[in-house]
């Protein structure tokens, strides 16, 4: 057989995916992989019913059928405090894993420098490599996830073409500050920069903190391509729904690399979605209820464990602190955890540049019960760790 591309050799499966594996494989309450076991709203299922009956089953525009960029036209209108055009600033993508592919093949040429946060949502180094582009990666630092503004300075100077923001952070869950954000938005500007942003997060935020869309601050909008999906935000992550909004020019562009690699996103779920995206703002009021409980049950359980962590700011996400358990890595943890404890989590090196292998990622987007289960079972942790970890 010829060789295959050298690309492929250049990164390797996704480590969240494959923990979703080893979950099933021991049975373990799977917190590895962030999707929710709970169901979608109810009339958006009614919805869904009523499309696979009347259709459409056919191709929608490629860039997004009409009446959904419409409707997610004024939702994000809405929160963003923009004016969005659904005619000419919205491509509909397939989840915003397509959205965040398509947005850096559309700015990037090869050999182009990318600025990335690290620790980073682990598709971003593969859209790096798939695009030709170069990652410049600036630490956000443990435990509370902030950047210094002199390396972010140096990073800029650097002369990226971009820098990819995941705010709410996924792993993190860190939530940017207007005054950091304002931060970048300067360099940005003075460096002439693209800011491709992955705010798939953007309603779960636990207050006091606030989401401010990137494109939202002062002269933005011109250079943020706006990244998005309705997977998290309506409890659909197998819809793949998502979006990328920006000016004319770039969704121009855009539409074409995504045209030809996925030529649309799934018509009939498009159709259904309408409902979800005419939703009350109540809607969004009760997510973030739900979530801010759901994180609140499971930090408290960790601090019943006696596990250190970093509280999260916004996401589903938490952070766990490993150091005090002996232990040869963090991938090494996380099979033991799934093993023996019976939970599974992300090893957090997979989601830096830097070597860090004290941390491991859960999530908690799960029904009361599961979270229940994974606690009761993250309880004995301690005492199993004291029989050794291996
Ligand atoms: N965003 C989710 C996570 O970080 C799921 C990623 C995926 O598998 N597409 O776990």
């Amino acid at each position: 057989m010829p060789p295959l591309s050298n690309r492929i050799g250049l990164f390797t499966e996704s480590v969240i995916r494959k923990m979703t594996r080893i979950a099933s494989a021991y049975n373990a309450v799977n917190l590895s992989q962030g999707f929710p076991d709970f169901d979608p709203p109810q009339q958006l299922l009614l919805a869904l019913k009523k499309a696979s009956t009347c259709g459409p089953h056919q191709y929608a525009v490629t860039w997004g059928a009409p009446n959904f960029r419409e409707a997610l036209a004024r939702k994000q209108s809405r929160f963003m405090g923009l004016d969005i055009d659904p005619e000419t600033q919205i491509c509909v993508t397939c989840g915003s894993t397509e959205a965040m592919m398509t947005a850096m093949m559309t700015v990037c040429n090869p050999g182009d420098k990318v600025i990335v946060f690290s620790p980073f949502y682990e598709n971003y180094g593969a859209d790096a490599i798939l695009s030709g582009a170069l990652p410049i990666y600036v630490p956000l630092s443990p435990p509370d996830f902030s950047f210094d503004v002199e390396e972010l300075t140096r990073a800029f100077q650097q002369r990226p073409k971009a820098l990819i923001l995941c705010n709410p952070s996924n792993p993190t869950g860190k939530v940017f500050t207007e005054n950091e954000l304002k931060l970048i938005a300067d360099l940005a500007d003075r460096y002439d920069t693209f800011v491709i942003t992955d705010e798939v997060y953007e309603h779960i935020v636990y207050s006091p903190n606030k989401h401010v869309y990137f494109a939202s601050l002062p002269g933005m909008f011109e250079r943020t391509i706006s990244c998005s999906s309705l997977s998290k935000t309506y409890s659909i992550t197998g819809w793949r729904l998502g979006y990328l909004i920006a000016p004319a020019k770039i969704i121009d562009g855009a539409r074409k690399v995504h045209d030809f690699l996925t030529v649309g996103a799934p018509a009939p779920l498009q159709e259904a979605a309408v409902t979800a995206l005419n939703f009350p703002d109540r809607y969004y009021e009760r997510l973030q209820e739900l979530y801010t409980g759901k994180r609140d049950f499971f930090i408290k359980g960790l601090d019943e464990a006696g596990l250190e962590y970093t509280k999260p700011q916004g996401a589903y996400y938490v952070m766990v602190d490993i150091s005090e358990f002996e232990c040869p890595s963090d991938t090494v943890f996380c099979e033991w955890l799934a093993r023996v404890v019976g939970v599974a989590a992300v090893p957090g090196s997979s989601f830096f540049k830097e070597d860090v292998g004290h941390l491991i990622r859960l999530h908690f987007a799960k029904k009361q019960e599961t979270l229940a289960d994974a606690l009761e079972r993250l309880s004995h942790l301690r005492s199993l760790a004291e029989k050794g970890i291996n």
